[in-house]
């Protein structure tokens, strides 16, 4: 049976409001996602009913925290099919990817050795790594891309083969939408030993992702691109990694015993997980998760491609717009530009129709570099978008089109 897909839409408050006196279009959710009301709730029912801190108070407020927060980490690795265990909660994945380049990585790079990485890589996945490289002497290495916006798989294979010992890649390009090909990278890098950094910030949002079934070592995800709140993200890995780790960021909960000679550290995940966590923003993408979990992450995938689809041929269809990001295996984002108008200009002229996109170069300088490109537009899509929003969208870049022509 087919969803009722504006009955879920109804769930999010926010995308009833209007903006500059038009209904708000929000075609940004590869930026944030909005919020359900589910969502909403839960955070509020925590802040009027349980607040207290996690693992430390006995009293019945701290039990009810820390089983909330825990939850969520539970709720999570179900939706992620992975362990509880395995599951670092973090702020997001600019942590998450820090974690791994500090910890893991970082104590077991030389000179010489090689960090490879996509050219379709956000910010996030390329400056830990600079960071990393720069103190340790190793170097960071782009694998390359086609035009179509796909991964150069022989450039990496070819890449692989040299003195490479990880591979940093996005699963879903936020910039183009390109759904790389994570098992089949993921099996090649560890053929050669190559420890495989996956940052599943714009897959998890958008289809179905097992982790355990993909092969990587180290997978990140970022919780308000998935319906929950900011600052909420995780780390996956194996526990063999965990034990190997040592602690990224010290202080209070990830400790067993501390000493002046020395201190015990706590188990993996809480080893990793120093201070207050964001426990209401956890407890809220528990709630997201499970809102997600009902509506079927499949059907998510396929009304996406349903929309993406019925946007592409509506907007190659404006003359003058170029559509950056060909892939044949693609998420529900068109990064365009239109012939003669700066991407800002778009998006502000845009703005005041009710339609809200991001202009600029994405946090992906070095896409933008090979595409020649200082900005684009983006219009992302979410299964909360319609089709008739999409015609208004069209109708919108039209007019602001030749306003600006
Ligand atoms: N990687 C990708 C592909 C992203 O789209 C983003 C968010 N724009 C990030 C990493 C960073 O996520 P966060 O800022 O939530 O840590």
């Amino acid at each position: 049976m087919s969803k009722d897909w504006q009955a879920i839409r109804n769930e999010f408050p926010l995308l009833s409001r209007s903006v500059h006196g038009k209904p708000l279009i929000y075609l940004d959710s590869a930026n944030t996602a909005q919020k359900p009301a589910a969502v909403i709730e839960a955070v509020d029912e925590f802040y009027r009913l349980h607040n207290a801190n996690v693992s430390r108070a006995v009293h019945a407020l701290g039990t009810e925290a820390t089983e909330a927060y825990e939850g969520a980490r539970g709720k999570l690795a179900r939706f992620l099919g992975v362990q509880s265990d395995d599951l670092v909660l973090c702020s997001g994945t600019t942590m998450a990817i820090n974690l791994v380049a500090y910890s893991f990585a970082l104590p077991r790079l030389q000179p010489g050795d090689q960090i490879l990485i996509s050219r379709m890589e956000h910010h996030a996945n390329i400056v830990p790594w600079q960071l990393v490289a720069e103190r340790s002497g190793a170097s960071v290495v782009p694998v390359e891309i086609f035009e179509s916006g796909e991964l150069d798989l022989d450039d990496l294979q070819r890449k692989l083969q040299g003195p490479a010992k990880i591979l940093a890649l996005t699963h879903v390009s936020n910039v183009l939408g390109t759904v790389n090909p994570i098992r089949e990278v993921c099996r090649l890098a560890r053929k050669h030993g190559v420890v495989t950094v996956i940052d599943g910030s714009q897959a998890a949002p958008h289809r179905p992702v097992d982790i355990a079934s993909l092969g990587c070592d180290f997978y990140a995800i970022t919780g308000h691109k998935m319906c929950g709140p900011t600052g909420t993200g995780a780390l996956w890995a194996r526990q063999e990694h965990w034990q190997a780790m040592p602690p990224f960021i010290g202080g209070g909960e990830m400790i067993k015993e501390v000493r002046f000679e020395r201190t015990v550290f706590n188990d993996p995940p809480h080893k990793f997980e120093a201070g207050t966590p964001n426990i209401a923003g956890f407890i809220g993408l528990g709630a997201a998760v499970d809102w997600l979990s009902a509506i079927g992450m499949s059907e998510i995938e396929q009304r996406e491609r349903e929309l993406l689809e019925y946007a592409t041929a509506r907007f190659d269809a404006i003359s003058g717009l170029r559509v950056y990001g060909r892939a044949a295996e693609k998420a529900a984002i068109l990064s365009f530009l239109i012939e003669g108008a700066h991407a800002h200009d778009l998006a502000t002229l845009l703005d005041l129709e009710g339609v809200a996109l991001r202009s600029g170069h994405h946090c992906a300088h070095p896409l933008m570099h090979y595409f020649g490109v200082p900005a684009t537009c983006r219009a992302s899509l979410a299964f909360w978008n319609t089709e008739d929003e999409i015609d208004r969208a069209v109708a919108a870049i039209d007019k602001v089109r030749t306003m600006l022509a």
